[in-house]
């Protein structure tokens, strides 16, 4: 359906001019003489060169740098530089004026950092496996002037903000690669507020009908828990205030993607998520009693409400790598209900929210290195040319999300690291050659293990033995991206080394077996055996894992390889895969973009059944695979290799059925198996394939596999059986 466009110019152009003046008052704390007229020119530009563009909603281009700009001023505190970037983020990349014009008109600083926003947009893209790649280019970009990442950011949040007219597809790859990378990296340059709503968009796409659920639950309850909020906060309020602070009580609401994460996690329904809000102290103090007024509010809660010992954090003393300052305690409610209470001062509060660039203002209040000792990594890292992209990228993004502990070295200097690093890891970050001969360490005095996994406070001196070098499974005792970096640049000079050695002794073999050596019969033979690379060919023959005897194997069958041959990336298209298939009745689920009747197989780790929101995965060697588009695995293959996704749609059926999982809690009664089997059974016709059942004090808890329809079927059969008496929960559950 076409339908006409009517665009009153006139009004766009007051609304234009509106948003601007709504910009320049969200950036006026940091506004400087002569300032606002550089926003100006660089607005004016904007508006030029943008002025026949729309978006997809058919809205002026501009109002998208507009917007852009906004956040970076007013929700991540940036200044006029930053400013003046965001408001031509998309004028090089999309228009006639090129990075010189920029610089002629702003200055060497401006046109840097839109050079480096220019070379990050097209990171995700372009249709080619090099994502990887060119996220680690960003990174670079990142090491040079953090503001390119900050822009980018504003931009990517403002994209988010806007998707809903974008083609579900690429809704579903602007998602993935939001809560694949931009959410972890938000949340390590300490910008929680945007990290949430990052998260939370990403949801609504990527699983809206869970995000509706939660969303529709948090709704019905609100006003119940304003009133207990309130009748909470009363108290610690009027003591705080007669006790001479200043402060401001109140209770914050969690993301829906924290309490999704929460209710996945300890498998629970929403009804016993106990944290939908926190409680925030924020206190007026003056520099001198800002860790003093923490804990006398620490002090005041504590004494009004029982607090769990083991959920006492105190990144006061020691703040988190990101800069985040807090105090953090869990106490029991009026209610026999957990709350958890976060005290911190207002300075510390605007670096929880706008991360890193408020940091940046208040410099002169000490420990604020943690970001720069940060980027001092992300350089290390970045310098290492032999780490693979991809893996890289995984160890990268683990970094990102995980939580620090601290630990001291003999001398008493402190170090950072990962929580669940190890004595290995520990050894890899004061020096690679001490990690690289590491053989154990001592931990508090004590003897231990390489593997051991240190504690927040351990005191830690490493031994090492000349005789020591890395080992293939060392990457599984460390978790720190720099030791597996370092370990794995290692293993593969090693592994370089004995291929070379491989490559000799094979074309002996083949000499004395009459084969030419070639890359064609190299790959052949690395074929048959079933190996990755002829790499891995060299290192199995050097290693007399392969020998003459196996090599004639592969001769006599050498016939039946020439009509296989190893799959190549190009048959990763829809068409290649099509050309495969001879019949088949695979009408249930139509593929790609003009929705074909295609072969394909079901994930097995999230076992989708029609009706599941879903795309297609072309894998390399098994044909289109079909995820939920809430798969654990979704996000990552969708980020990564976005060129290998493929539209998929259920069609209508009845006849055939699907293996799903139920898991069913409850009150354990007489008959209570009974009853559940009878509604599968008997009542819905379900073919069941397992069922487990575990009693634990008066607590039932049963796992069921059954073959449904579809995801109608399958809410109807879970309505029923919370019908039974004593089921209190039906959920179904992926593999
Ligand atoms: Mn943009």
């Amino acid at each position: 359906m076409k339908t006409e466009l009517v665009i009153d110019l006139e009004a766009e152009k007051q609304e234009i001019l509106k948003r601007y003046r709504a910009l320049l008052r969200a950036s006026k704390s940091t506004l400087q003489k002569g300032d606002k007229k550089e926003i100006r020119k660089a607005f004016d530009m904007a508006l030029e060169s943008h002025k026949d563009m729309r978006r997809k909603s058919g809205e002026p281009y501009i109002y998208h740098p507009i917007a852009v700009a906004q956040i970076a001023a007013e929700e991540i505190g940036l200044g006029t530089t930053s400013i003046v970037c965001a408001l031509l983020h998309d004028v090089v990349e999309d228009t006639d004026i090129t990075l010189e014009d920029i610089e002629r008109e702003f200055g060497k600083k401006t046109a840097k950092i839109i050079d480096g926003l220019t070379k990050i947009s097209g990171v995700f893209d372009t249709n080619s496996s090099l994502q990887a790649e060119n996220f680690r280019k960003m990174l670079l970009t990142l090491a040079d002037d953090v503001r390119v990442i900050l822009i980018k950011l504003a931009d990517r949040l403002h994209n988010m903000r806007t998707m809903d007219f974008m083609p579900r597809h690429k809704q579903l790859k602007i998602a993935s690669e939001t809560i694949y990378l931009y959410a972890p990296l938000a949340h390590r340059l300490g910008l929680y507020a945007i990290k949430s709503e990052l998260e939370d968009l990403s949801m609504k796409y990527l699983d809206p009908d869970t995000y509706k659920f939660i969303a529709k639950k948090l709704n019905e309850k609100k006003a119940e828990r304003a009133l207990f909020i309130k009748k909470f906060v009363e108290p610690i309020d009027e003591i705080v205030h007669e006790q001479g602070l200043v402060a401001d009580v109140y209770g914050r609401p969690k993301s829906i993607h924290s309490i999704w994460n929460k209710m996945k996690k300890k498998n629970i329904p929403f009804e016993e998520v106990y944290d939908l809000f926190a409680i925030r102290i924020i206190l007026d103090s003056a520099p001198e009693n800002e860790k003093a007024d923490c804990w006398k509010a620490y002090s005041i809660v504590t004494d009004l409400y029982r607090p769990n010992p083991d959920r006492l954090r105190d990144w006061v003393s020691s703040p988190k790598g990101n800069g985040y300052e807090s105090l953090h305690t869990t106490v029991m409610g009026p209610r026999g209900q957990w709350v958890e209470v976060q005290i911190r001062t207002q300075r510390m509060n605007e670096i929880a929210e706008k991360g890193f660039a408020a940091h940046w203002k208040y410099k002169e209040s000490s420990n604020d290195n943690g970001l720069d000792q940060w980027i001092q990594k992300v350089r290390e890292m970045l310098s290492n040319p032999e780490a693979n992209a991809l893996d890289f990228l995984d160890d990268f993004k683990m970094n990102l999300f995980s939580d620090e502990i601290f630990i001291f070295t003999p001398k008493g200097a402190l170090i950072q690291l990962p929580l669940g690093a190890t004595a290995l890891d520990f050894a890899f970050e004061i020096h690679t050659d001490v990690g690289a001969t590491c053989i154990g360490a001592k931990v508090n005095h004590k003897l231990v293990p390489i593997s051991y996994k240190l504690q927040n406070g351990d005191q830690v001196e490493i031994i090492t033995s000349s005789k020591q070098s890395p080992k293939e499974d060392w990457l599984n005792v460390v978790v720190t991206a720099k030791a597996k970096s370092k370990i794995k640049s290692s293993l593969k000079e090693e592994k370089r080394k004995i291929a070379e050695n491989g490559k000799e002794i094979l074309e002996r073999k083949l000499k004395s077996l009459k084969i030419t050596y070639n890359t064609d019969n190299i790959q052949k033979l690395s074929y048959f055996f079933k190996l990755p690379s002829t790499q891995e060919l060299f290192v199995n023959v050097a290693l007399g894992k392969i020998e003459l005897k196996d090599i004639r194997e592969y001769l006599s069958s050498e016939k039946e390889v020439e009509n296989r041959g190893p799959e190549r990336p190009e048959n990763l298209t829809v068409d290649g895969i099509k050309s495969k298939i001879k019949g088949g009745e695979s009408d249930i689920l139509l593929i790609g973009e003009d929705m074909q009747r295609i072969d394909y197989t079901l994930a097995p780790c999230c076992n989708p059944i029609p009706g599941d929101d879903v795309f297609g995965f072309i894998t390399v060697s098994e044909g289109i695979k079909i995820h939920r588009t809430n798969c654990p695995n979704a996000a990552q293959l969708m980020a990564n290799y976005g060129y290998r996704v493929v539209k998929a749609k259920w069609n209508r059926q009845k006849e055939l059925t699907f293996l799903t999982g139920l898991k069913i809690v409850g009150i354990d009664d007489v008959g209570l198996i009974n009853n559940i089997t009878r509604v599968i059974s008997t009542d819905f016709k379900v073919n069941m394939r397992s069922i487990t059942v575990d009693t634990n004090e008066g607590i039932f808890e049963g796992s069921i596999m059954i073959f449904v329809n579809d995801t109608e079927h399958l809410e109807n059969l879970i309505k029923n059986l919370l019908k039974v008496r004593g089921v209190t929960g039906v959920t179904r559950f992926d593999a």
